[in-house]
């Protein structure tokens, strides 16, 4: 069949725009298929409503600490209804943003799901439309378990669609959705119980911070349960829910149950098989470092590859690719290592590079830890709660650090900075010899001992 495109790209969020784009401006032919808003996950379910709800619960947590501060202030009511408000109109602008630049750059941009009908071509609402090149940027979705009662709960796309706000959440998981969505309701008044299947939370990071983050939650009031696996959920009497755990205990009352156990590469419709593409055991599509497929004209870039499943890498591997594709940088590609990660709890969390664990089974006793806890001065009027820290973790006798892991106020600000001279090949000697910025959080990074 005809081939009137160079590219087509499947999936309207930050990946595949960012790819389109990039390509459109190399004077390619592109067609963007998008079946809902554009944007993706990140703007419309992720990250930028999510940055809004941090937003709010730090607004919560300064009021409370205003009266420390001489503000003899009350806050007599939070409208969770304005917030999402305002909140979904922002996004709404967002989304045209979004459209406006596709236009501007003259990529074509069609509503619906695709699917594959072969391997040059996709089918969209019956049509057949070929190219030269396809991009898979289908991202994923959030899972929900196969438990009796499970549709009772919602997830966290559900969340950003509350119009009220619960009394009492329980939310299952332990990743970075669940503890920023704890946090989150937390700080905004909402009871807050966090079950984790394992012991402890945040078990891609390092565990230093994790244990740091519990006892802030603890601090909140927020209750912190390990090891419970759930058996199902059950509708109660008063629009109520109960959560039973597997060994017979239960948590009920609940007003919400919330799953944050994971997101699933999301295929759904798009008929990878007819194409041959290849799927992993857990149904991500396997790129090579090229972001290419076993398909040679086929690619992924994003969640969809299961690789550092985050808005910038979405787009920086869509970038890179176009670059390679239609700009003739012919070595263009994403290095997967050193990506920095921001955790949006209360406190923040921030970390680049390896963790003490792994630093550990990859070098052994070649490694060295250096770490501080401090009470950051916006607490040093209110009673001393729980402390940041800081940890960096440097490699071999020239101390080449491989690892900064920082939890307190700033540190999602703060660690871009340090991301950048931890790739550049700092070593401790090079933050030693930095003068430090008086009086920071930071500071505590470049005099740690
Ligand atoms: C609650 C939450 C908070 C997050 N916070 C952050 C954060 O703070 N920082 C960060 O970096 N990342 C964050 N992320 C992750 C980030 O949102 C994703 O990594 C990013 O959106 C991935 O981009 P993508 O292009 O791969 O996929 P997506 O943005 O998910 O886009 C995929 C698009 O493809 C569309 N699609 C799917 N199938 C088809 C089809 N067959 N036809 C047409 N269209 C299709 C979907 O509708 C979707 O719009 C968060 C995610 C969640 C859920």
């Amino acid at each position: 069949m005809a081939r009137p495109y160079d590219l087509i790209v499947i999936g309207g969020g930050s990946g595949g725009i960012a790819t389109a784009n990039r390509a459109a401006g190399y004077g390619a032919r592109c067609l963007l298929i998008e079946q809902g808003p554009l944007g993706g996950t990140c703007v419309n379910a992720g990250c930028v409503p999510k940055k809004v709800m941090w937003h709010a619960a730090q607004h919560a947590g300064s009021l409370k600490q205003a009266r420390d501060y001489g503000f003899d202030i009350e806050c007599k009511n939070f409208d969770w209804f304005l917030l999402k408000k305002n909140r979904d109109a922002y996004i709404q602008r967002l989304n045209e943003i979004y459209r406006h630049t596709l236009d501007r750059n003259g990529v074509e941009v069609r509503s619906g799901t695709a699917s594959f009908a072969g391997a040059n071509s996709v089918s969209l609402h019956g049509e057949l439309l070929g190219a030269e090149r396809i991009l898979i940027a289908t991202g994923a979705y959030p899972t929900i378990p196969n438990v009796p009662g499970a549709v009772l709960g919602i997830t966290s796309d559900d969340f950003f669609a509350l119009e009220s706000q619960p009394e009492r959440v329980a939310i299952i998981g332990s990743g970075y959705i669940a503890v920023e969505l704890a946090g989150v309701f937390s700080a905004l008044g909402t009871e807050v119980t966090l079950i984790a299947r394992k012991d402890r939370l945040l078990r891609d990071f390092d565990a230093t911070l994790a244990e740091t983050l519990a006892a802030h939650y603890r601090e909140q009031d927020i209750r912190l349960r390990w090891n419970c696996p759930i058996e199902s959920l059950e509708s109660a009497p008063g629009n109520k829910l109960t959560v039973h755990l597997e060994g017979g205990d239960r948590i009920t009352g609940m007003d919400r149950v919330l799953w944050a156990i994971g997101r699933t590469p999301d295929t759904r419709g798009l008929n990878p098989q007819i194409a041959g593409i290849n799927l992993d055991a857990s149904g991500f599509v396997s790129t090579d470092q090229w972001q290419t497929t076993n398909i040679p004209h086929i690619f992924a870039v994003g969640d969809i590859t299961g690789r550092a499943r985050l808005t910038p890498v979405a787009i920086a591997a869509g970038r890179r690719l176009a670059d390679r594709l239609f700009g003739g940088f012919t070595e263009r590609k994403l290095d997967y290592r050193n990506i920095p990660t921001v955790v949006f709890a209360h406190p923040p969390i921030g970390a680049v590079g390896l963790t003490e664990e792994q630093a550990r089974r990859c070098y052994g006793d070649d490694i060295r830890i250096y770490q501080g806890r401090f009470t950051p001065m916006t607490q040093a009027l209110a009673k001393a709660g729980v402390k940041s820290l800081m940890k960096l973790i440097t490699l071999g006798k020239e101390e080449k650090i491989i690892g900064c892991h920082i939890i307190g106020e700033g540190a999602d600000e703060m660690l871009q900075g340090f991301a950048v001279a931890i790739n550049m090949g700092a070593s401790k000697k090079d933050f030693d010899n930095t003068v430090a910025i008086h009086p920071t959080n930071a500071e505590e990074l470049v005099t740690l001992r």
